[in-house]
């Protein structure tokens, strides 16, 4: 059985805007989630309810295979990290992370070896009788890490955490915190709009839309296999390409450059989107430029270049098909020059295609990824 179960999980505030519909997830003992999604597509919501601090309209919580709906969040046995930190000002790091742990009237020994275990793990030895206004945006962030892991608890809840730190002090946390995980085990439900966040540090991901789950899978299931349009622009960076294009007579034609889907896709697939709208997608990682001419199980698509940008490990090539712009990912030394004309190729394996109409993604022949 699973540890957390989410069954049927609404919420309706009480203005009546229904946040989050039909929320249905289970969670491993230990396991790392991260619910992924653009602001305001209900993450919090969910993580509050989770969390006891924000009641369930509909649907059952349980914990261990005990409804939890109505338990507080100490009864839960949950710790969670927000976005501000939320420190006390006037006290030393040391009375920070102690704080919990003195007002559960735990003794005083235990309590210093505690907080010096935790300040180790974080990198705080040093800082312990420094004042939060006197520490990096990154060491307060650690301080509120600290209080959540002090405490003993089984799950472990975080909304954003890393949102108000500089893009290299997001890095360096985000392996802390998979360290942490690693080393405390706890159960951690992990909140942000970030999907290399989602990408690096979850063992599952869930993509939500406007109230919605969108899929629930691995770091890996998201990106190979993507149920819909949306999953599949929302995971990866640039995000995917998507063409679209009506197919005729089992052919898409791409200003010029033919598509013949009978490549890919089965003969019944084939018939049902005869005449109608179809959308090609494929990552900018997904193609080949070297020898594309030349490759063999691949469709190959002509361009003109219209901007470069030499990230260093990799460049940004931004192309135009005839007025339909798409980006490419090359390496540095295949870099084209600005305003000449080249094909690239996209290998059969790495092409998927979508229901125009329902967003959905249409399961291709002999190419299950
Ligand atoms: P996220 O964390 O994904 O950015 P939230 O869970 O905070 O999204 O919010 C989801 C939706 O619910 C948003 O449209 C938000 O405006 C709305 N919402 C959040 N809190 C309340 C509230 N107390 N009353 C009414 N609507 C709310
Ligand atoms: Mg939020």
């Amino acid at each position: 059985m699973a540890y957390l179960t989410l069954r049927g999980i609404n919420k309706i505030y009480p203005n009546g805007f229904h946040a989050v519909h039909d929320f249905n997830l289970e969670i491993e003992k230990g396991e790392f989630i991260v619910f992924v999604g653009s602001s305001g597509c209900g993450k919090s919501t969910t993580l509050r309810m989770i969390a006891g601090l924000e009641n369930i309209s509909k649907g059952d919580f349980l914990i261990d295979g005990v409804r939890a709906n109505e338990k507080g969040p100490r009864e839960r046995g949950v710790a969670m990290v927000f976005q501000s930190y939320a420190l006390y000002p006037h006290m030393s790091v040391y009375d920070n992370l102690a704080f919990g742990l003195t007002l559960q009237g735990v003794d005083e020994d235990v309590i210093e070896q505690k907080v010096k275990k935790t300040a180790g793990i974080l990198g705080l030895t040093d800082y312990l009788d420094r004042k939060p206004r006197a520490l990096s945006g990154g060491q307060r962030q650690r301080v509120a890490v600290g209080r959540a892991i002090i405490r003993k608890v089984d799950i472990f809840l975080m909304d954003e955490p890393l949102s108000n730190l500089d893009a290299k002090q997001r890095v360096t946390m985000r392996s802390e915190i998979t360290q942490i995980h690693r080393e405390t085990g706890a159960t951690t439900i992990y909140v942000t709009h970030d999907q290399t966040e989602a990408m690096t540090m979850a063992d599952r991901i869930v993509v939500m839309k406007e109230g919605y789950i969108q899929q629930v899978g691995t770091p890996y299931d998201l990106y190979f296999n993507p149920v819909n349009m949306f999953v599949a622009g929302f995971i990866g960076e640039p995000p995917m390409n998507f063409i679209h294009s009506t197919l005729k007579g089992g052919k898409l034609d791409i200003k010029g450059n033919v598509v013949d889907l009978g490549a890919i896709a089965d003969k019944d697939v084939l018939k049902k989107y005869e005449g109608k709208e179809l959308v090609l997608g494929f990552r900018p990682e997904a193609i080949r430029l070297a020898g594309s001419e030349d490759l063999e199980n691949a469709y190959k698509l002509s361009c003109a270049v219209e901007l470069t940008e030499l990230l260093g490990d990799n460049t940004n090539v931004y192309v135009d098909i005839h007025g339909i712009k798409t980006i490419l990912k090359v390496e540095p030394h295949e870099s084209p020059e600005i305003d000449t004309k080249l094909t690239f190729a996209i290998p059969y394996e790495n092409v998927y295609l979508f229901d125009k109409q329902t967003e959905k993604r249409i399961r291709l022949k002999g190419f299950a990824k």
